[in-house]
């Protein structure tokens, strides 16, 4: 009798455990009082935006919510600091960190590509086939890149000879390896987009750091920094400094360089109004637009490029129920496209979507910082800084007045605060 009931519970149990794995995988498990809903948070994208929402979701969440991320990359790399590995002084392992930290905190972490959403039946489709039920979903896929506007660069032929570099990765060893290839002598242009851009002072700052490098192992090359813009973005003193005191003669700054092609077979950039220019090694970054996740979930809604969002959730304004962080976000006024900035969204959105999930009150006055450091030589460095604070009339985050500030000089102190500043970001991040 004993035993016929110790089977019966067993199968049973088995049962009810085949049912929750089942039910859990579209983001609903069963309780000890039948299935109750269990709410599943899908986040798209583990960069600086998307890893820290998984990681607030399931710290702050206290078991309450499902975390998924969806990561197409093997392991999350830097964009920050990753600059340093074109000059040469910082490798590629340096500035790579695996997904496993978030993994122990609780977070489902699926190594897919994210391939379209059905806004209506909360679902998301992912490459390799299955579906993904939500009941929020975060989507921080960083950008994309408008080839369109770069007709030459439309093979994959052409992407491989002339590299963004723009998202950390296989392009950056790819860019170093064409910089440690060139002639003494030879020519490294890099041409920036119109803003609004990924990072304003990244392109300055990599401009230093080729030059860095071409001055102590092919001092008669030269940095052409082909400006999309009217006049240097960023940080201009402290990187015009930089450019006459320690890359005199190396470095060459021209603005307002539309770019409207490239020759690939001539190594050549045409510009909208200013002369054609040929270069060794040839760096475009491509004007760019949100994710294309974003595009196919229907929340792109300003210039045909960027999400506009609820500052105080960064819900979609178009598709309730989707969240939009970091680079895809249409930005605030005198707001960075910035990993510090997107570290933040993650923040704030986790807060907004447990509160309401949980029926809770959002946040009403959020405040986010922002701290980014520019490398001018292996080791000096200068930051700028903000704070943002929600304005409850005009619905926007708006700059601090009198808070952050601008460094008076590049030094190696603050190289030391870069260094700290990247190891504390990526260990609030992923672990
Ligand atoms: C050279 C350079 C230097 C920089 N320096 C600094 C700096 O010093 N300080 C600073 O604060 N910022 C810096 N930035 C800017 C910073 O890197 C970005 O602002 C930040 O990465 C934005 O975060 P994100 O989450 O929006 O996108 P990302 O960090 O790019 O993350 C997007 C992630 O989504 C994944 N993904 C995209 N689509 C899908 C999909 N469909 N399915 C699955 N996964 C997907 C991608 O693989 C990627 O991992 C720099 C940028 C560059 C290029």
């Amino acid at each position: 009798m004993t035993s016929h009931r110790t089977q019966r519970d067993r199968r049973a149990f088995l049962k009810a455990s085949a049912a929750a794995l089942a039910a859990s995988a579209v983001g609903v498990r069963a309780s000890a009082q039948g299935p109750a809903p269990r709410r599943h948070v899908v986040v798209v994208g583990g960069g600086y935006g998307g890893a820290t929402a998984a990681k607030y979701l399931a710290l702050w969440g206290e078991g309450a919510v499902d975390v998924t991320l969806v990561e197409a990359a093997p392991a999350f790399v830097s964009c920050p600091l990753s600059n340093l590995v074109l000059g040469g002084s910082r490798q590629m392992a340096d500035i790579t960190v695996g997904y496993d930290g978030l993994a122990r905190r609780g977070v489902r972490v699926i190594h897919d590509t994210a391939t379209g959403v059905d806004a209506d039946r909360h679902r998301l489709r992912l490459a390799s086939g299955p579906e993904l039920a939500y009941d929020r979903l975060v989507l921080s896929p960083g950008i994309d890149f408008l080839w369109d506007r770069v007709p030459g660069l439309a093979s994959d032929e052409a992407k491989a000879r002339v590299l963004h570099a723009w998202k950390a990765g296989p392009q950056t060893a790819a860019l170093r390896a064409q910089l440690v290839a060139m002639r003494d002598g030879g020519v490294f242009a890099i041409s920036i987009p119109r803003a609004p851009y990924r990072c304003p002072p990244g392109p300055y700052e990599r401009a230093c750091q080729a030059a860095w490098y071409f001055k102590r192992e092919k001092p008669r090359s030269k940095v052409l920094i082909l400006d999309g813009n009217e006049d240097v973005q960023s940080k201009k003193a402290l990187f015009q400094k930089a450019w006459a005191d320690e890359y005199k003669g190396i470095v060459e700054y021209r603005p307002d360089c539309v770019l409207i092609d490239v020759d690939v077979a001539a190594m050549t950039a045409k510009f909208e109004t200013s002369d054609d220019v040929r270069a060794d090694v040839l760096n475009v970054i491509p004007p760019h637009r949100a994710g294309a996740i974003a595009a196919q979930a229907g929340v792109i809604t300003a210039n045909d490029a960027w999400c506009e969002v609820d500052f105080l959730t960064f819900e979609s304004v178009k598709v309730p129920g989707i969240h939009v962080l970091g680079d895809s976000i249409q930005i605030a006024p005198a707001m960075p496209k910035s990993g510090h900035m997107a570290n933040q969204h993650g923040k704030t959105a986790a807060a907004a979507i447990l509160a309401s999930l949980a029926g809770r009150p959002v946040n009403p006055a959020p405040v986010l910082n922002n701290t980014c450091y520019s490398y001018m030589t292996d080791r000096d460095a200068a930051h700028v800084a903000s704070v943002h604070q929600y304005d409850r009339e005009k619905k926007t985050l708006l700059p601090v007045p009198g808070a952050g500030g601008l460094s008076a000089a590049m030094n190696p102190t603050e190289g030391d605060y870069g260094f700290a500043w990247a190891k504390s970001i990526w260990a609030d991040m992923l672990t």
